[in-house]
C-alpha cells in the first residue's frame, strides 16, 4: 500500500478530516507573494523579511522533500459571550498551549504514526516552519480569502499544522470553498486598526494580535489605542481548549 494511503487510513481513524501533502517545490511561489506584500506596506522588509525562508524550508532543513498539512476545526467550542468582544477566539482554544487538548492529542498520535512509517519529520507548532496557509492552499484543503484567513467548507475557525518530511510524497485534495464575491470589501472596512488595508494585504505592525501581545517595540500611539476599542488580546493566552465546552451542534464561521 502506498504511504499516502496508509496516512489516509490513519487520518480517518483519528478523525482528521482535512489533510494533504505537497512537494516542497510547490512552496516556492510563496516568496513572490511575500515580496509583493513587503512592497505594499511601510517597512515591509523589516516586518516580513524573516518569513522569506518559509518559501523553501530546505534552506533550514536540506533533507526535506514534502510537507504534510492538517487543518483542525475549533468552531465547535462554546466561548462565553462576555469574552468575545475582548479576546480572539483562536487564542482561547489554542491547542498549541495545551498538549492535553483533544486536538493536540490527535496530532501527537498522527505524528507518532508518521514515525512508525519510517518518515523523518520536523514541525514547530507555535510559529511553523513554513507558510501554513499557503501550504494548506497548495495541498487543496481550502482557500485563502481576501482577509488572509484560510477557509475550509466549515469556515475559518481552523488551526493549521505542518510536518516537513524526508520523502517525496503528494496528496492534493479538492475543496468547495467559494472565492470572495467581486467588489466585496466588508473585511477591509471592518478592520478596526486598518491593518487589512487591501485584499490579501496586512500590516503586521498595526494588527491587534501584535499590538496586544508582542514584546517587540511597536508604534503604539493614542490613535492606535482608540482604534483598538474593546480588544484586550488577540494573541496567546493561558486559556485553552480544555477550558471550554464543545458545542454539540457545531458552528463557527
Ligand atoms: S468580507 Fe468579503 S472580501 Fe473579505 S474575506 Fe469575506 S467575502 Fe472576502
Amino acid at each position: 500500500m502506498a504511504i499516502e494511503e496508509n496516512i489516509q487510513r490513519k487520518a480517518q481513524e483519528l478523525g482528521i478530516g482535512k489533510w494533504g501533502i505537497l512537494k516542497v517545490e510547490a512552496m516556492f511561489d510563496y516568496g513572490e507573494r511575500l515580496r509583493e506584500r513587503m512592497d505594499r506596506i511601510p517597512q515591509g522588509e523589516a516586518l516580513y523579511g524573516r518569513f522569506m525562508k518559509f518559501a523553501d524550508p530546505r534552506t533550514t532543513f536540506p533533507w526535506v522533500k514534502s510537507i504534510i498539512v492538517v487543518a483542525s476545526f475549533y468552531g465547535h467550542y462554546h466561548i462565553p459571550q462576555a469574552l468575545l468582544p475582548h479576546y480572539g477566539k483562536y487564542y482561547l482554544v489554542d491547542m498549541r498551549l495545551n498538549p492535553a487538548s483533544p486536538e493536540s492529542q490527535t496530532l501527537q498520535d498522527f505524528e507518532a504514526y508518521l514515525h512508525e512509517l519510517g518518515l523523518r519529520t520536523v514541525t514547530e507548532a507555535q510559529y511553523g516552519l513554513t507558510a501554513l496557509r499557503w501550504a494548506a492552499s497548495k495541498a487543496g484543503l481550502g482557500r485563502i480569502r481576501q482577509n488572509n484567513f484560510f477557509y475550509i467548507e466549515e469556515g475559518s475557525w481552523i488551526a493549521l499544522n505542518a510536518w516537513l518530511i524526508d520523502r517525496e510524497l503528494e496528496c492534493i485534495k479538492t475543496h468547495h470553498v467559494p472565492a470572495c464575491p467581486p467588489q466585496c470589501s466588508c473585511c477591509i472596512r471592518s478592520c478596526p486598526t486598518r491593518s487589512l488595508s487591501a485584499p490579501y494585504t496586512m500590516n503586521m505592525a498595526t494588527c491587534i494580535r501584535r499590538l496586544t501581545t508582542s514584546s517587540e517595540a511597536i508604534p503604539y500611539t493614542d490613535e492606535v489605542n482608540q482604534m483598538l476599542g474593546t480588544w484586550i488580546s488577540g494573541g496567546f493566552l493561558q486559556g485553552n481548549s480544555s477550558t471550554f465546552q464543545r458545542n454539540p451542534y457545531g458552528g463557527g464561521s
